[in-house]
């Protein structure tokens, strides 16, 4: 199913969503080398943050909840000590149930996320920093984080709405190669 507007179909369908990561993937990549190379910085935040709230504004994430089945937040100490205040657990039962990580954090040992039940989140006002910004589309310098993004196209249906959305406000020729030779994830 699509919730839509006149103009601009939303896909909700997670199915649809997750099918259509692998055929995009190379041409995901070339259109964010595209906008590296072709478009001010700011203008393409300032589309993706007006896209990104139109785009939010449709889907309901309480009925998805795709993100904390299948992504897992990094946690800091702060983040493990605000959620064990909230369960009125010990750090230490918290920390029982995840694995080390970069940066001195740590993420849930599987997936689903542990603290979901019945597809909603049951420490949600003491949910960590990771899952309060996800889906990271109204921060600053969009391009530097994108790949993230392309990494999450597949499975955020905000994610997937705005960067297809975006392709539209900046329309580029997919047959040409903005890669090149070069490693499109050095490029910022
Ligand atoms: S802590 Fe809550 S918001 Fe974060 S992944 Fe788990 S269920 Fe989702
Ligand atoms: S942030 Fe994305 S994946 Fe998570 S619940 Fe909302 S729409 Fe679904």
């Amino acid at each position: 199913m699509t919730s839509s507007d006149n103009e601009h179909p939303t896909e909700i369908r997670l199915e649809v969503i997750a099918a259509s990561a692998e055929p995009t993937w190379a041409d995901n990549w070339n259109f964010r080398s595209y906008l590296f190379q072709n478009v001010p910085s700011e203008l393409v935040d300032q589309t993706v943050h007006t896209l990104n709230k139109e785009i939010s504004s449709k889907i309901d994430c309480t009925k998805c909840g795709h993100c904390c089945r299948e992504i897992q937040p990094f946690m800091d100490a702060s983040d493990i000590a605000q959620m064990a205040d909230g369960l009125k657990e010990t750090p230490e039962k918290v920390l029982a149930q995840t694995k080390p990580e970069d940066h001195n954090c740590v993420s849930f040992l599987k997936k689903p996320c542990p603290m979901l039940k019945d597809n909603k989140c049951t420490v949600y006002q003491f949910r960590p920093r990771d899952c309060r910004e996800y889906p990271h589309l109204d921060k600053p310098d969009f391009l530097a984080g994108s790949v993230g993004t392309i990494e999450n196209y597949g499975t955020c249906p905000i994610v997937f709405n705005v960067y297809n959305r975006l392709k539209t406000a900046f329309p580029y020729d997919p047959n040409i190669d903005y890669i090149g030779d070069s490693n499109p994830e050095d490029m910022f």
